[in-house]
């Protein structure tokens, strides 16, 4: 068996690895365009802020490390650039002399991964102007950094971007992120990013929503960027990361099918079109775990485990890839955004009946010290519970309970099962009934018909006429430091005896700080004959709509 490599980063050095503990005799070519291989991409925004100090900790291996461990025969700088598969060879170019040269396969992996988009606007390609992908990359922007930048511009509000906004600022930089959507983090909902939002502004970084770059111009003084809005953000230093496009030219060129993004079409054995050629990593497309689409995820752990499908299948194993489901995460300073699943917008826009919860728990037992607050939003199915997805965003603990619902969304649960899990509890490390559980008892209330909850959305969408009538349950105190506008307080613990001031003939929709006191307060006007809901998640998911609140 000769086997053949393309890409020797996260999906095909995995590749390559397992295809030698699969195989002792096979003869294994990895080809590499760049100088590394393995390298850490995730770890780099971290090299150029100086969190991660050498730069060698970011060659996860090197390869003289893959020859002699794993007798692969690794040529980096070597560009695969054509595919025949008729003859079954690859066309390989030697960057370092310029030789080209035909190399045979009996199977070919292609794990070419994806390229930055640079956006077509004059400048783009000017001195100081970078994208980020890979070591060469890096040290392009940390030389320019270590030189003494003062204002940097970050085209693009996603994981990258945020990861370097971090990182600049640990280095004193004056930082702008321009993003043309209205939030940050798009594969988020727009009000679960509202705490990192405030977090950047926090951290003395410059957010400009709802605006594109138009041009960057050159000026003595250094580069200046054009927003459509008019502003002009001078900068000595811009990177560009407004998303990534697969690399697809070699699959593209030899007739394999791709999907309408670019994705390099796989089977779930992730064969391609053509049954001896394996496509893995952010060049293909996969299978959306919670609706069942064709979709694009570039990440590094679907990567990791494709490459290791992939070559199972090439020596006989035929185990399949699950499909995707987005689980993902940002650390900005001490604050974290995760995810897992379908996000809501994407459940609207597939038409995808669902409902959501809020809770905003501690991670840990509250009266342990360090207790961080996070908000958790849950999206599931409103006929049988069904997981469809869950973020969060916080401190601490952020990470586990996105795990958690990660295994939990794979196993097909149903919120009634998070009210079942079982999960460890210790004071300093969650509560007896963790934001998992806490979740799954809500939204299980929700489907059996205990909480009737009304979405603050439906309550901001509403016309004035219409509007439920808003009641504060919490203390007047609270009510001063601020309310949804043209709510009236009562406190729950006086509700039993002030029910005589609510209205009969309209819903009232009741809420608290975070939903307990609201659910306490909705059970007692529904056994009172009110007709009322429980705002879900109470004052705190509001303010995530309307965070000047
Ligand atoms: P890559 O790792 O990009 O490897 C593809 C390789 O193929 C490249 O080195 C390229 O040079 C080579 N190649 C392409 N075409 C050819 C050719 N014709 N001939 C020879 N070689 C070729 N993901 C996460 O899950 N978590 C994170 O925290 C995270 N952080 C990231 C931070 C940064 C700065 C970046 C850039 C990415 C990050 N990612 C993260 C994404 C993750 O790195 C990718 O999803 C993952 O590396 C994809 O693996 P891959 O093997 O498909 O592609």
């Amino acid at each position: 068996m000769k086997l053949l490599i393309v890409g020797g980063v996260a999906g095909g050095a995995s590749a390559a690895a397992r295809a030698r503990r699969l195989s002792e005799d096979a003869e294994i070519v990895l080809f590499e365009r760049g100088p590394d291989v393995s390298f850490a991409n995730c770890g780099l925004p971290y090299y150029v802020g100086g969190e991660i100090v050498e730069r060698k900790k970011l060659l996860v291996t090197t390869p003289e490390m893959l020859r002699s461990r794993f007798k692969l025969d690794v040529r980096t700088r070597s560009s695969v650039e054509a595919i025949d598969r008729t003859a079954k060879t690859v066309r390989v170019r030697d960057l370092a002399s310029g030789r080209e040269y035909e190399e045979a396969y009996d199977k070919l992996i292609l794990a070419t991964g994806a390229a930055p988009v640079r956006p077509a606007i004059p400048g783009i390609n000017l001195p100081g102007v970078f994208t980020l992908r890979n070591l060469q990359d890096t040290d392009l922007i940390k030389e320019r950094v270590d030189q003494g930048v003062k204002q940097a511009v970050l085209l693009g509000g996603g994981f990258i971007s945020l990861e370097l906004a971090e990182n600049f600022v640990r280095r004193g930089i004056a930082t702008t992120v321009v993003e043309k959507n209205k939030q940050v983090l798009t594969p988020f909902d727009v009000e679960m990013t509202t705490p990192i939002a405030t977090a950047l502004v926090a951290q003395g970084v410059t957010l400009l929503l709802g605006r594109s770059a138009e041009v960057i111009e050159q000026t003595a003084e250094g580069l200046v960027v054009c927003l459509n809005s008019g502003q002009r953000l001078p900068a000595q230093l811009v990177v560009v990361g407004v998303g990534v496009r697969p690399e697809n030219k070699l699959a593209v060129d030899a007739g394999l099918k791709v999907g309408p993004r670019g994705g390099i079409r796989v089977n779930e054995h992730l064969q391609t079109t053509d049954p001896d050629i394996y496509a893995v990593g952010d060049a293909i497309e996969v299978k959306d775990v919670v609706s069942g689409d064709q979709t694009q995820v570039p990440l590094a752990g679907p990567a990791n485990r494709q490459g290791r499908i992939a070559a199972d299948n090439v020596f006989g194993r035929p185990t399949t890839y699950r499909g995707t489901q987005g689980t993902a995460i940002l650390g900005f300073f001490d604050r974290t955004a995760a995810m897992t699943g379908a996000s809501e917008k994407a459940l609207r826009r597939a038409d995808c009946p669902f409902r959501k919860v809020y809770v905003h728990p501690t991670h840990h037992a509250g009266y342990y010290p360090g207790a961080d607050a996070m908000t958790l939003k849950l999206l599931f199915d409103p006929a049988t519970g069904k997981l469809l997805g869950a973020q969060a965003v916080g401190g601490a603990g952020v990470d586990k309970r996105i795990d958690v619902l990660a295994v939990a969304i794979q196993a097909g649960m149903t919120v009634f099962d998070l009210e079942e899990m079982e999960l460890a509890y210790a004071p300093q490390f969650g509560s007896a009934k963790d934001p998992v559980n806490m979740a799954g008892f809500v939204a299980a209330g929700l489907l059996r018909g205990d909480h009737p909850q009304v979405d603050v959305e439906a309550i901001l969408a509403a016309p004035a006429a219409e509007r439920a009538f808003l009641l504060d349950v919490r203390t007047a105190q609270e009510f001063a430091s601020g309310h949804i506008p043209g709510a009236v307080n009562i406190p729950v613990d006086d509700l039993r005896s002030r029910l005589a001031e609510l209205p009969r003939d309209r819903k009232i929709a009741a809420y608290c700080q975070v939903g307990q006191r609201g659910y306490l307060a909705t059970r007692i006007l529904l056994q009172a004959g009110h007709s009322a809901a429980n705002v879900g998640g109470g004052f705190k998911t509001y303010q995530l709509f309307q965070p000047s609140a």
